[in-house]
């Protein structure tokens, strides 16, 4: 049995995978068939109080209110930016803060989703570094969050696409991102494409091996630097895992028909040069990848500042006179403190896009 507690000390049901849930079920006396309605409850109808599960016996909703819980996330804040991108502040049960975005272009409605509260790896362009890591969500925390921000998606719209690209490191909340990832695409569970959904990571190499092993979603990978010395810089897990290891682990993967996405954040004079990009080109050659390059979204007391729109083409066509799959993505919600981190920053003190 798995043993995720949620911040109340009893455990949330969301934690659980199909055989936990039906072991639940035997030991509260029920017939099997119960565990396809409670899941029903969880995922389909997405309910948070057992109260509300009608078809469930009373002594079964005792039964799960006695030994769990359903842990629902409070929006403290939900920003509207005008290009219609939405920044939700969400509190977990302990009240530490996490940030989900949501992302409508013509195509997609895209769910930027948080890992962990706060951040370990400590990337120099990114707000949520600054606030260290407070913990690892739990599974459930995890599905909460899609649930949660699936209701403050406009009238008529829907997801249809997932990123875990919000606060925090995935692949170092591992255990319990699998769990959700489960859940996720689970017919049982959200019943969402594993094609839908991209883990983005900022290289913990090990983890990026399993993490393709053991699920069909997509990877990316935030690099961002082409030279080892500048990368030591900008996202410090290269000193434990350097580009050649990094990029010789993506090389082997196996992918199937998938991808890689090596997300590319454009840093003013830092990594913007017509050189870098050439040197990203040879990098990248060998491998089955798409660039996404990204404008930098400032925030307050950051060191660097954005390229700019003619600095970020110029590397993009860099990139496709050496056959690059390469895309340009907007700064979305910029009025709103979109930058991963920003938002709870401002709450207290005062990116992501189209693909
Ligand atoms: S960019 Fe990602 S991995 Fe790096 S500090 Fe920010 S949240 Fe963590």
């Amino acid at each position: 049995m798995n043993t995720q507690t949620s911040a109340s000390g009893r455990r949330d049901p969301r934690d659980l995978l199909l055989p936990e849930l039906e072991q639940v079920v035997a030991q509260a006396g029920q017939p099997r068939f119960r565990v396809r309605q409670l899941a029903q409850w969880l995922y389909a109808r997405r309910v948070e109080d057992f109260d509300s599960m009608s078809n469930l016996p009373v002594e079964f909703r005792r039964y799960l209110k006695n030994h769990f819980k359903l842990e629902h996330l409070e929006p403290l804040a939900v920003n509207r930016s005008l290009d219609g991108t939405v920044k939700l502040l969400l509190a977990l049960g302990d009240r530490r803060e996490i940030e989900s975005v949501i992302i409508p272009t013509p195509q997609r409605v895209t769910l930027c989703i948080s890992s962990q509260a706060g951040c370990a790896m400590g990337c120099a362009f990114c707000a949520t570094a600054r606030m260290g890591l407070e913990r690892n969500l739990t599974t459930a925390e995890i599905i909460a969050e899609v649930i949660a921000a699936s209701r403050h998606v406009d009238r008529g719209e829907h997801l249809t696409n997932y990123v875990f690209m919000g606060m925090g490191e995935p692949l170092a909340n591992y255990p319990r991102l699998l769990r959700a990832l489960t859940i996720m695409t689970a017919p049982w569970g959200l019943g969402i494409s594993p094609r839908r959904i991209t883990v983005s990571t900022v290289g913990l190499v090990p983890m990026i091996e399993k993490l393709m092993a053991e699920t069909s979603v997509h990877l990316a990978v935030s690099l961002t630097a082409t030279t080892n010395e500048l990368r030591d810089r900008l996202a410090p897990i290269n000193r434990r895992y350097p580009l050649e290891q990094l990029l010789e682990t993506c090389r082997r993967l196996d992918l199937g028909r998938r991808r890689i996405t090596f997300e590319y954040v454009m840093l003013a004079g830092v990594n913007d040069s017509a050189a870098d990009a050439q040197r990203l080109a040879r990098l990248l050659a060998p491998l089955r990848a798409k660039v996404n390059l990204i404008f930098f979204n400032p925030f307050p007391g950051a060191q660097f500042q954005p390229s700019s729109r003619a600095v970020v083409e110029r590397f993009q066509s860099v990139l496709f006179r050496n056959n690059l799959t390469a895309t340009i993505r907007e700064s979305r919600g910029r009025d709103i403190a979109a930058a991963c981190g920003q938002l709870r920053v401002e709450h207290h003190a005062c990116a992501v896009g189209e693909e």
